[in-house]
């Protein structure tokens, strides 16, 4: 089923991200969470796309898979690093041919140890070539999401700058939105504004992560510039040396961000599982 035709139907969507498993222990583990997550019947699910294609095999595999045996409504995330432009176009011919209808289409990140973003000789330089592609070739073939940054993504120099190329993006034929990581709903709501006076009216889903160990507040930091408040910031500090309370703390942190995000209008949550389940039940247990 198409995300559009979701969206014709609600409001609000409710939807998981996973990664594609490594290994065969891992795939035991993706099975037993996935499990769980799809007993809450998520809006859609969606799957990563590694660095750079290095997980494509297995991300082709799993996407067909969710799509054609369980019933899930399914999104392939797909990046256009290292691809040529013929390389791309069979790659979204073979999903399309997998029953495939959603797309959340991204540049991505320069492969490990690299600064620039270096396309290939014949690919894709931003994000919005690839998606302008994708609705030419492919016409109203899939409902296409896109990525966006409501902290502004850390190449570009402006924030206006990045709005401005979000507005290409859109252009080129982009359905809806899923926000980068964030934990301050000021920044969103500010966002969304700003988008809306540069004349993008799509959804702006909020992509949201409970923080469930003081290693990861590093990580994400680093990884999105994203600010974690003072309030947060605190008492993770404070249960620093105790990692139940680290979880505890991020999922009423969590609860507490997504309820406020759904009362001030926001269109759903989009949750970035990491490929686990339980601080997830937890969370979409209490926004019902
Ligand atoms: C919801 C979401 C899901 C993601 N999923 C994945 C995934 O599955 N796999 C993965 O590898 N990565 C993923 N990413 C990360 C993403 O690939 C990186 O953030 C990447 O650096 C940017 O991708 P983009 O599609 O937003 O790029 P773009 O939209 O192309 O933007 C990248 C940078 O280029 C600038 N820019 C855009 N157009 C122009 C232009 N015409 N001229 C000059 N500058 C321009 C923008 O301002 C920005 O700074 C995801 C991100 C989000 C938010």
């Amino acid at each position: 089923m198409k995300i559009s035709d979701i969206f014709e139907r609600t409001e609000r969507t409710f939807s998981f991200e996973f990664f594609p498993p490594k290994d065969e222990i891992s795939a035991i583990d993706f099975g037993v969470n996935v499990g769980q997550l799809m007993k809450l019947s998520p809006s859609f699910v969606s799957v990563t796309y590694g660095a750079g294609g290095s997980n494509s095999e297995r991300m082709f595999a799993l996407v067909d898979y969710l799509q054609n045996k369980t019933g899930l409504t399914v999104m392939a995330h797909y990046t256009c690093v290292g691809a040529s432009k013929s390389r791309v176009l069979e790659d979204i011919k073979y999903l399309k041919s997998k029953n495939i209808d959603n797309l959340m289409l991204l540049r991505g990140d320069p492969p490990k140890g690299t600064v620039d973003f270096v396309p290939h000789p014949d690919g894709f330089y931003h994000a919005s070539e690839l998606i302008e592609k994708v609705a030419t070739e492919f016409k109203n073939t899939f409902t296409v999401g896109a990525g966006c940054y409501p902290e502004k993504h850390p190449e570009a120099e402006t924030f206006e700058q990045d709005i401005m190329y979000l507005k290409e993006k859109t252009d080129a034929g982009v359905d809806f939105l899923i926000t980068q990581l964030f934990f301050d709903n000021d920044i969103y709501f500010n966002f969304v504004k700003m988008l809306r006076k540069a004349g993008i009216y799509c959804r702006v889903i909020p992509g949201i992560i409970p923080i469930t160990s003081y290693s990861q507040i590093d990580r994400f930091s680093r990884l999105s510039g994203t600010k974690i408040p003072d309030t947060l910031m605190d008492k993770l500090e404070s249960a620093k040396d105790n990692p139940k309370r680290i979880i505890r703390t991020g999922i009423d942190y969590a609860i507490e961000q997504c309820k406020s995000l759904l009362a001030g209008g926001a269109p759903g949550i989009h949750f970035y599982t990491l490929n686990k389940q339980s601080a997830i039940v937890e969370i979409f247990e209490a926004l019902k």
